[in-house]
C-alpha cells in the first residue's frame, strides 16, 4: 500500500503516514463499531460505557498497538493503571486515533504505595497518559493496615475536574462506611472481583444502597477455570448460538455490572463487543447466578498490602 501521494495532504511523509493511519482507522470505526453499548449514570452524574476493555498484564511493548485494535473495533473505554506500567503506550493509542476525547472513557488507578503522595503519583499518570484529565481516577487498594487510604480519598477530592469521577476498587463494605463517616464524596464505584464463581452479593448490596456502581475486574473470571464448561453457561451458549465468553459477559451486563474484559486477541475484541443481539431469560440469568461459590482468584482485600 503507497502511503504517500492521497493529494489531499502535504506534510511531511511521517505526518501523511499517521494522516493515512487515521483516515483508514476511521473509516474502519464506521464499519465495526457497536453504536449499542449501554452507558450507566454514575452517582456524579457522569455517564461510563458499561462495556470497555482493560489492560491488565497487556505486556507494556504490546499495549500501544493492542489499544489501537481494541479502539478499532469500537471500544471507547479503557481500564489501566499506574502499577500495569502501560500508561505511556496506551497514551500513545489515544493520541494516535484521532478520536475525539470527549468520545473516549479512561480509567487509571493509583497504587497504595503511593497513597502518601497522591497529587504527585496522579500528575505522573496524566503526564504519562498524556491527558489533562481521566475520566475516572481510583484508590487501586484499601491496604486497610497502611491505615492511610482515608487520606489519599481527601486527595482524590480535591483533584476537582481533572478526574472526572473517582472511585475505588476492593474495597470491603466495612472501608466503604469508614470513607462515607470520614469523608465528603461517595465513591461512584468500586472495582471488584467478580464473575460467576464470585459473585460479591454483600458488596453489591451495600453498594446499591449507597448508590455506588459496580465494576467487575476479571469478568471472565480471568479464563482460569472452565467457563465453558460450566452447564448453565453451556445451555445458554447453545441456545442463543453464542460462546460462552458472551454469554457471561450478558450475565453481567443484564445485572447492571460495568465490565472490560481484556484480551490481546483482536477476534476475541470482536467476539466480547458483539453481545447485544441477544438476551439471556430470567432463568438462565438464575441459573448462572447459581454457580457462586466465593472463590477468588486474586488477593483478599485486607490481606493484600
Ligand atoms: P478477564 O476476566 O478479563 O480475563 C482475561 C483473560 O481471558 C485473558 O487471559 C484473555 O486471554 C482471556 N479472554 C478474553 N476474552 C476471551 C474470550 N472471548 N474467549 C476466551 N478467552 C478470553 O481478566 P482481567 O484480570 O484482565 O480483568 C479485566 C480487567 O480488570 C483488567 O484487564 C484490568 O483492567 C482490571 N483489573 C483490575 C484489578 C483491580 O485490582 N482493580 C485486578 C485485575 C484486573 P487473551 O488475552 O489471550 O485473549
Amino acid at each position: 500500500m503507497s502511503i504517500v501521494g492521497t493529494g489531499q495532504f502535504f506534510g511531511s511523509p511521517e505526518e501523511e503516514r499517521d494522516k493515512l493511519l487515521r483516515d483508514l482507522m476511521a473509516q474502519k470505526r464506521d464499519r465495526t463499531s457497536p453504536s449499542g453499548i449501554p452507558v450507566i449514570t454514575l452517582n456524579d452524574g457522569n455517564t461510563i460505557p458499561q462495556l470497555g476493555f482493560g489492560v491488565f498484564k497487556v505486556d507494556p511493548q504490546e499495549t500501544e498497538q493492542v489499544v489501537t485494535e481494541a479502539l478499532a473495533a469500537g471500544y471507547r473505554h479503557i481500564d489501566t493503571a499506574a502499577f500495569y506500567d502501560n500508561e505511556e503506550a496506551v497514551g500513545r493509542a489515544i493520541a494516535r486515533s484521532g478520536i475525539p476525547r470527549g468520545e473516549l472513557f479512561i480509567t487509571t488507578k493509583l497504587w497504595p504505595s503511593r497513597f502518601d503522595d497522591a497529587e504527585m503519583a496522579f500528575n505522573e499518570s496524566l503526564e504519562k497518559l498524556g491527558l489533562d484529565y481521566v475520566d475516572l481516577y481510583l484508590l487501586h487498594w484499601p491496604a486497610p493496615r497502611n491505615n492511610n487510604f482515608v487520606r489519599a480519598w481527601k486527595a482524590l477530592e480535591g483533584f476537582g475536574e481533572r478526574a472526572r469521577s473517582i472511585g475505588v476498587c476492593n474495597f470491603l463494605p466495612e472501608h466503604l462506611d469508614r470513607l462515607i463517616d470520614e469523608t465528603t464524596i461517595v465513591p461512584a464505584v468500586n472495582q471488584v472481583e467478580l464473575h460467576p464463581a464470585l459473585q460479591q452479593r454483600e458488596t453489591r448490596a451495600h453498594a446499591r444502597k449507597h448508590g455506588i456502581a459496580v465494576e467487575a475486574w476479571a469478568p471472565l473470571g480471568q479464563w482460569r477455570y472452565d467457563l465453558a464448561g460450566e452447564a448453565p453457561i453451556a445451555a445458554a451458549a447453545e441456545a442463543h448460538a453464542k460462546t460462552a465468553a458472551q454469554v457471561v459477559i450478558r450475565w453481567h451486563l443484564q445485572n447492571g455490572i460495568i465490565i472490560f474484559p481484556k484480551t490481546v486477541n483482536p477476534e476475541r475484541m470482536k467476539e466480547n463487543l458483539n453481545v447485544f443481539d441477544f438476551e439471556l431469560t430470567a432463568e438462565e440469568m438464575l441459573a448462572i447466578d447459581g454457580l457462586d461459590r466465593g472463590q477468588r482468584l486474586g488477593s483478599h482485600p485486607n490481606e493484600k498490602h
